[in-house]
């Protein structure tokens, strides 16, 4: 158990606004509450759970009003840590709300850690480590998808997934056990196999569902795409032929430099970064070597490439060794200028792409870009049918993927008619990675990990 102590935390963003909201939670919350909140003339009484009330913020010792506030009680377990928890719903002046603040941490709370609301929501039962996380990402999401899938996630979906599948291994574990429990029977041949059916059946549950990380991870996080060609196809104008009315607010990114522009569409409901390259050629000198080099690494970091081709004109050397460098990659290649006269020859288009599929574009027109950002987002998902739970955390992945290798080495210790000891310390490992998701188990590492991404006064 942690220790029960009383925290407080701003849970509103830094800056002024209408309203900031001071979050208390822990035994001594009404307590202070009721210490610092002068309630309108004539009203008192205790204060029920769940309602508002109407009154100023006093410092008990030099008598001064600090500010105006609503008031919530939200008396345990029925609140979001599922202790008790006030909040103060004070102007949203930098300064005031600081001050209300600062009276509540002199009455006796302890400024809360960032994650440390949601954190003890967890350790009270409230909710399970997965949903926690995906409380997380439905702050930080980007697109409606992005909310989709976490408020999904933040339901329980995933969790019940794991909670279905612990309840079939855990049948299996019994049934191992047991043949522990009276080792003269032993595991019969029948029931052995019947068993590596179902470990398996298990395992291939389990496979699916971290197939769907690369798609979660891309709905959640977004995709990077590399706009990359010679100079002059039209990569800057295709650019801004995406961009047009679809841009999303994305925080920069570090590390790009001004050699390589980077933009953010909604590929309906898909976010991805679009990064402009310089432009992929054999460099002329040092300068260009060293713009080249960059372009070839954001090319690297790329979930995919757009390769542009200018069909006004022959294809060039520097096309070729675009269309080379980008073979090992996700890719699309568009013949852009296609509203003007044809110049490429088509025999040696076709040869330059390998059986690649073609899309022909023009950027200034606007003609084929539907088709595109359809072929984009289909090239970047992989995935036409939409499966019903989503991987989107990296955590959740590497736990079913630990799951899955300690069911491989029972169904290998079954085959080897190895001890049901041997078999059952392998069904246990696998339990533990299914629980881990939720957070049944968990160790301060886990947590600390998980919470620690979480803003102050979540
Ligand atoms: P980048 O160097 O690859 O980024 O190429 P830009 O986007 O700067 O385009 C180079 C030139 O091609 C500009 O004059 C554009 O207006 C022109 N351009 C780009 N796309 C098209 C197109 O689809 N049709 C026509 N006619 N011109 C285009």
């Amino acid at each position: 158990m942690y220790e029960q102590d009383t925290i407080a935390a701003i849970a509103t963003p830094v800056g002024e606004g209408a309203v900031a909201i001071v979050r208390v939670s822990g035994p001594d919350a009404e307590r202070i509450a009721t210490e610092v909140f002068l309630r309108d003339a004539g009203k008192n009484g205790r204060l029920s759970s769940h309602r508002l009330y109407h009154g100023k913020i006093q410092d008990p010792g030099s008598k001064k009003i600090l500010d105006e506030v609503l008031l919530a009680v939200m008396r345990k377990p029925r609140s979001y840590t599922g202790e008790d928890v006030v909040e103060l719903y004070c102007h949203g002046g930098l300064f005031v709300v600081r001050r209300v603040l600062e009276l509540i941490l002199s009455r006796g709370a302890r400024h809360a850690e960032p994650g440390e609301f949601t954190k003890r929501a967890f350790l009270n039962g409230r909710i399970d480590l997965a949903q926690a996380e995906a409380i997380l990402d439905i702050i930080r999401a980007r697109t409606e998808k992005g909310v989709e899938l976490a408020i999904g996630q933040a339901g329980g979906e995933l969790s019940q997934w794991v909670h279905e599948l612990r309840e079939e291994l855990l049948e299996i574990l019994v049934h191992v056990e047991a043949a522990i429990d009276f080792p003269e029977e032993e595991i019969e041949l029948l029931r052995q196999s019947e068993l590596i059916g179902k470990i398996e059946s298990l395992r291939s549950k389990i496979g699916e569902i971290i197939t769907t990380y690369d798609w979660g991870r891309l709905l959640r996080d977004g995709a990077r795409v590399c706009i990359c060609g010679r100079p002059n196809v039209g990569k800057s104008s295709l650019l801004n032929a995406l961009l047009g009315e679809e841009r999303v607010l994305v925080t920069p990114i570090p590390g790009t430099t001004r050699d390589v522009i980077e933009e953010a569409v909604n590929l309906d409901g898909l976010p991805v970064v679009l990064w402009d390259t310089a432009g992929i050629r054999i460099a002329q000198d040092q300068v260009e070597r060293l713009g080249v080099e960059l372009s070839l690494a954001h090319l690297e970091k790329a979930d995919a490439a757009i390769v542009v081709l200018d069909g006004s004109n022959e294809l060039t050397d520097d096309d070729l060794s675009c269309l080379k460098r980008t073979a090992s990659k996700k890719r699309m290649v568009v013949l852009n200028k296609n509203d003007l006269r044809r110049a490429v020859d088509p025999a040696e288009l076709d040869k330059a792409l390998s059986g690649t599929e073609l899309l022909h574009i023009s950027a200034t027109s606007g003609s084929g870009l539907d088709e595109l950002r359809r072929s984009l987002r289909k090239l970047l998902l992989d995935m036409e049918i939409e499966p019903s739970v989503v991987l989107t955390n990296l955590r959740h992945k590497a736990a079913l993927v630990a799951g899955n290798q300690a069911l491989s080495s029972a169904v290998e210790s079954l085959h080897a008619r190895c001890a049901a000891e041997f078999v059952a310390v392998n069904l246990q490992e696998a339990r533990e990675g299914l629980e881990e998701i939720i957070g049944e188990f968990s160790n301060d590492d886990i947590l600390e990990q998980v919470f620690s991404k979480f803003c102050l006064g979540k």
